[in-house]
């Protein structure tokens, strides 16, 4: 701990709750900037919503959400068009206040014209959103699952995902929700913070019994019932793959603006936990992701009236001791070290760069006085290595698991450590989820017109150069249109009073013109196509100019 700030810069970099340190020029940061705000309930609804809109089959493991107060009539209007044309559906909602925690603030309602909802949303925006009355039941009771992913870098994405989680049950049986049970909070929200208050709780002494048990307990039990858990499994790693996707170019546009491209900098990595509800048919829903999950391995006691003891709890500490001893595995600069050395021995399938490998490797060991030649020749090399690597990378074959696994451990410091309780899920899976990022390849168009580094908002200069750069305006949309349709998007968003720091466009904001300019282009497509159509466009332009820009360099 540094109380009063540090001297020396580190390797690793913990911080307690967010990205707060600009003065970081080295090593990494355990958290991302921007990930509290992130993963907020607006903005991950926002998030959720724009992929639904792009992929909707893929992107129903979120339920339908509404952002209030803003969207109070649309949500209204919806549900009265689905109830007309379904009147056997009674919907539950559940009214949840943006950056609220641990149950706090949230209520049933049956109807939107609840007198709960039209009061409070006016002082405390909230996410309403449909309530999943069928959840799956153990020991007649509801629960969730905690699991913890580590998200090891933005750029390439890395994504592991911990092979162990947490149950956190409910302490009253369920019920579907009625007028007359909605209030019963021990009954439908499994918050630990909500359930260690009811007299019904269970503090257990081993990991399958009590009210907050391993994943992997319930796992058995599901597996003894017949249940094919390991479709389960896949479809809970789609899941956060599709999250983090969701995420990350709003991540991206944080992080270029605290931690610009080209200067020194730590790189980041961060523990999320996500809140996972199954549904009585096994299909996985996210509830919502946590930034800076508790990672409390005790739990306090009443030993006498009024008299407390911190003591362990099993549970907590089977998962999460694994998750934070690996994250420092995974991350350790050491490892780096030694996987870079290991990597340079294994990728060059090629034998000339293996040869030259060697010879760059003896070099930069043994003659010190060449020091600044073999540097540059170094990252030469390094840079031909990476371009022959990536394709023998594919062909890993799937059993070697991820390249830390490939790596003896005991030839290592790791001797003796059980192997990683973390799986590498992407780039693992990277083939099967790529198509879907679409978004990011729209929020690196906005990153690149942002133009000043630090920003997070897209003047109305930068927007003109977008549309120029990639030939967007014709006969049919003049610049004076093209200005038109910033002002207008560009107000609605600040409107919505989610950030006032700073004046422009917002990422989403830009999403939005984006989304709106493929529609106008490419009419009869399917939403995901036009766009899929406007960026290779858009890209596609961008090359030609770099290009004719880096001719008239050497010209
Ligand atoms: P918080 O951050 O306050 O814990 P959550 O979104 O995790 O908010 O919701 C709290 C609890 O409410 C969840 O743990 C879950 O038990 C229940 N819950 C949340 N959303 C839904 C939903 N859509 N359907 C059913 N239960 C839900």
């Amino acid at each position: 701990q540094f109380p009063f700030g540090r001297r020396l810069p580190c390797d690793i970099y913990w911080h307690g709750v967010s990205f707060h340190d600009n003065n970081i020029f080295s090593g990494q940061v355990n958290k991302f900037p921007g990930m509290m705000e992130t993963v907020r309930k607006i903005t991950l609804s926002r998030a959720m919503r724009t992929m639904q809109d792009l992929f909707p089959l893929e992107y129903n493991f979120y339920p339908r959400s509404w952002i209030l107060p803003e969207e109070l009539p649309l949500f209204v209007a919806e549900v009265r068009v689905m109830k007309d044309s379904d009147p056997s559906w009674k919907p539950t909602f559940i009214v949840k206040p943006d950056g609220g925690c641990q149950g706090d603030g949230i209520y049933l309602i049956k109807d939107p014209s609840d007198i709960r909802l039209t009061g409070s949303i006016q002082s405390r925006p909230a996410v309403v959103q449909e309530y999943i009355c069928k959840p799956l039941l153990v020991d007649k009771l509801k629960f969730d699952i905690r699991l913890y992913v580590l998200l090891k870098s933005l750029e390439p994405l890395e994504i592991y995902i911990a092979k162990d989680g947490l149950s956190r049950f409910c302490t009253e049986p369920y019920q579907e929700p009625t007028l007359k049970n909605l209030h019963q909070v021990f009954m439908h929200l499994t918050n630990y913070s909500l359930n260690i208050h009811s007299e019904n709780f269970i503090h257990s002494d081993s990991v399958n019994t009590g009210s907050k048990r391993t994943f992997s307990s319930i796992l058995c039990r599901l597996s003894s019932r017949g249940a094919d858990v390991k479709k389960l499994w896949s479809d809970i790693i789609s899941l956060v793959i599709k999250t983090i996707i969701a995420l990350t170019p709003e991540l991206k546009v944080y992080y270029q603006s605290d931690i610009p491209a080209g200067k020194p900098g730590p790189t980041c990595f961060q523990i999320l936990g996500f809140d996972i509800l199954l549904m009585k048919n096994l299909k996985p829903m996210l509830l919502e992701v946590n930034a800076n999950p508790s990672m409390r391995i005790e739990h306090e006691q009443e030993l006498s009236p009024g008299v407390f003891e911190n003591v362990p709890s099993p549970v907590d500490e089977e998962v999460k001791v694994a998750v934070i001893r690996d994250t420092l595995r995974l991350v350790d600069p050491q490892k780096k070290k030694r996987k870079d050395a290991h990597n340079w021995i294994m990728f060059p399938r090629d034998s000339l760069l293996r040869a030259v490998g060697a010879f760059c490797i003896i070099w930069s060991m043994k003659d010190k006085q060449h020091k600044h030649h073999s540097l540059k020749l170094s990252l030469k090399l390094k840079f031909y290595l990476k371009l022959g690597s990536c394709p023998s990378l594919e062909h890993v074959p799937e059993s070697s698991g991820s390249l830390l696994d490939a790596v003896p451990a005991e030839r290592g410091p790791e001797a003796g450590l059980p192997s990683l309780c973390l799986k590498q899920v992407f780039p693992k899976y990277a083939k099967q989820f790529n198509y879907l990022r679409l978004v990011d390849r729209v929020a690196a168009l906005f990153i690149r017109f942002l133009g000043v580094k630090g920003t997070t908002k897209l003047g109305p200069t930068g927007f003109r150069t977008f549309i120029r750069n990639c030939k967007l305006s014709n006969s049919n949309f003049s610049m004076a249109a093209v200005d038109i349709l910033y002002i207008d998007i560009t107000r609605r968003w600040n409107s919505m009073g989610i950030d006032h720091k700073e004046s422009g466009m917002c990422l989403q904001a830009f999403v939005e013109a984006f989304f709106c300019l493929a529609q106008k282009k490419y009419k009869s497509l399917p939403l995901h196509e036009q766009v899929a159509s406007l960026l290779e466009f858009c890209e596609c332009h961008l090359a030609a100019l770099a290009e004719k820009r880096l001719g008239w360099g050497w010209g």
